[in-house]
């Protein structure tokens, strides 16, 4: 044993025990183990913790901003508010805890803390029990919803026609998905603040207008179509800037797949199997590909004929030649020879046909159309 001559200036105990302990700060490592411990908790923990937590969406308030946590109950967010707020003594070693929280009532969570490690060689168990009161708030996001501020309108209509509950139903989800995109990235300032049923379509009212150009594109990218956007003065900020808001107007394409048309540019009737670019779909005469030019971007002129879903089925009566067959007229169930398109399956006995006037066209069956 050696000597160091030194000794404990609270207790007055010689300490040379000590250098052998590995685990010493400067500050107060004159002091006996002892007296040390004494003074020294293992884990620091306040005697309360107050958590804002949004009524709405669940976020909660941490530093001087709102977070969204994703949990699914107020008492993950209680451990992690613990967790955060717990100081651990520096020299500690091999520190393990657990916890067990008790719901007092809706705002309270007390939280049994269990720990245990050890502090200059010495096992400690430490029992420790924190009050969470949890407070309920309106997070700023939630009441800019509420308040019904927006800064961008995407406009969803189509050409010629008016979009379809189906177009309307996905453009709304398309917007939401958006939001949670970047919701997931940590973005707190996108959100949906109303969908409005109009006269030809829907608009949805968005938080900033970068989200307006997302939700477009989106739109646009699945469905086909164009969007055009015009800048409104609504205000000026604090600084005298001007503030816009930014109106999309999105123009779903006037034709959709599954619909029968006849292009002007096209010498036979077409069934449309995409409207996204250029309109591409199958010649109901020849069977070819028709696409319709470029410069004509989502739609040709053309008529109406009428949808795929209208064929009606028939019996394929003879092969004429390469060009033609006959089939039984389904309403006059006399003998027509009508066109042969090359996606005609000779073998078949019936076969899908859509009327237009008194001209018959053999049509593809659904399933060979995507
Ligand atoms: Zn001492
Ligand atoms: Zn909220």
């Amino acid at each position: 044993m050696t000597r160091s001559g030194a000794f404990c200036p609270r207790c007055g105990e010689s300490i040379e025990q000590l250098d052998s302990a590995p685990e010493r700060t400067a500050k107060d490592s004159s002091l006996c183990t002892d007296c040390y411990l004494e003074e020294y908790d293992l884990i620091d923990a306040p005697d309360r913790i107050h958590v804002r937590v949004c009524s709405q969406c669940g976020a909660v308030h941490r530093g001087n901003r709102w977070v969204d946590v994703g949990a699914s109950d107020y008492t993950d967010i209680a451990i992690e508010a613990v967790t955060e707020e717990l100081t651990v003594h520096v020299d500690a070693g091999d520190v393990t805890w657990e916890v067990a929280p008790e719901q007092v009532d809706p705002t309270t969570i007390r939280m049994h803390c269990h720990f245990t490690g050890s502090l200059r060689g010495q096992s400690l168990d430490e029992e420790i029990t924190v009050p969470v009161k949890l407070s309920y708030e309106t997070c700023e996001r939630c009441g800019r919803i509420a308040g019904g501020s927006y800064a961008s309108i995407v406009q969803v209509r189509a050409r010629d026609r008016e979009p379809t509950d189906e177009e309307t139903d996905r453009a709304t989800e398309l917007a939401h998905e958006q939001v949670e995109r970047l919701e997931s990235s940590g973005d707190r300032d996108a959100f949906v603040t109303e969908v409005n049923d109009v006269q030809g379509g829907i608009d949805i009212r968005l938080s900033t207008n970068r989200l307006g150009e997302q939700v477009s594109r989106k739109i646009t990218q699945e469905f086909g179509g164009y969007y055009r956007d015009y800048e409104t003065l609504v205000t000026e900020d604090s600084d005298g800037n001007p503030v816009y808001r930014v109106t999309f107007a999105v123009y779903l394409p006037p034709y959709r797949a599954g619909e029968v048309i006849d292009p002007e540019d096209s010498d036979e009737p077409v069934l449309v199997r995409s409207a996204r670019g250029n309109l591409k779909g199958t010649g109901l005469v020849s069977g070819e590909t028709y696409e319709s030019a470029f410069e004509d971007k989502d739609a040709p002129e053309a008529t109406r004929l009428g949808w795929q879903a209208d064929g009606q089925e028939t019996t394929l009566v003879a092969i004429e030649d390469e060009n033609a067959v006959q089939v039984l007229d389904p309403e006059t169930y006399e003998t027509k020879t009508i066109a042969r398109p090359a996606y005609l399956d000779t073998d078949s006995e019936t076969v899908t046909v859509l009327r237009n006037g008194g001209d018959l066209y053999i049509i593809p069956a659904e399933d060979e159309t995507q």
